[in-house]
């Protein structure tokens, strides 16, 4: 006998990787259904076998991801219904803004282990991130936390970003602000009285031969301005 529920969360459960979580936990549960995020939180619809569903309740608070806080939950028994599958629907923008929101969160282990790895797409790329870290509150514009709805939404993503994007095994599936030095935002030298002096790789080469020479810069961070010198 088969179970379906709608399951209400709220608190931090957007821009943490909650939705590629629980799409994960329910494949590998045999459940059918489908996540979403709404204003309010996300909503889970699941149908499978009771002691699945059972276990998927327990899951979701024991196993979620290390930076989601659950601060409500509400479940609701419904009729079967007819899902083929379990899908990570588009978000609904409707209803009163009430999501928790998160801040920047600094780069994790595995970002910076590619950030220093030359092999790496992404060595050296000062905007890496992945589901576990980076920009969140600096960069949303409105709710629900999703691409379109951040300062993001100019940067296309290339095939090979996109492709980490879309799938449920990589660590920046629906990563929102997923990028790369062939996709993404890239830095920029200027003097003083705002000339261009020179652009990505060059601009960071550039910058370490200013500091050197005694110069004081100001690096634009995604919270804000950073000034540094050379203190001795
Ligand atoms: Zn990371
Ligand atoms: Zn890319």
């Amino acid at each position: 006998m088969e179970k379906r529920l709608k399951i209400h969360l709220t608190g931090a459960v957007q821009g943490v990787g909650f939705r590629p979580f629980v799409y994960n936990l329910a494949k590998k549960l045999n459940l059918k259904g489908y996540v979403i995020n709404d204003t309010y939180g996300v909503i889970i619809e699941i149908q499978g076998k009771e002691k699945d569903i059972n276990q998927f309740l327990i899951s979701i608070h024991t196993e979620k991801p290390p930076l989601a806080h659950i601060f409500s939950q509400e479940i609701e028994q419904l009729p079967q219904a007819k899902f083929k599958d379990f899908e990570i629907r588009s978000s609904k923008a409707v209803g009163k803004k009430e999501v928790f929101i998160l801040p920047d969160i600094s780069t994790c282990e595995e970002c910076l282990k590619e950030l220093n790895d030359p092999k790496n797409r992404r060595y050296r790329y000062p905007f890496i991130n992945c589901t576990n870290c980076g920009p969140r509150f600096t960069i949303i514009e409105k709710l629900p936390y999703d691409r379109p709805n951040t300062t993001m939404k100019k940067f296309k993503m290339c095939l090979d970003c996109e492709s980490e994007y879309n799938n449920p095994e990589d660590r920046r599936f629906h990563a929102q602000p997923n990028a790369c030095p062939v996709c993404g935002p890239y830095i920029t030298l200027y003097t003083s009285d705002k000339k261009l002096v020179s652009e990505k790789q060059q601009a960071l080469k550039d910058t370490v031969a200013l500091l050197k020479e005694g110069k004081i810069l100001a690096i634009k961070g995604i919270g804000g301005f950073h000034l540094v010198c050379d203190a001795s």
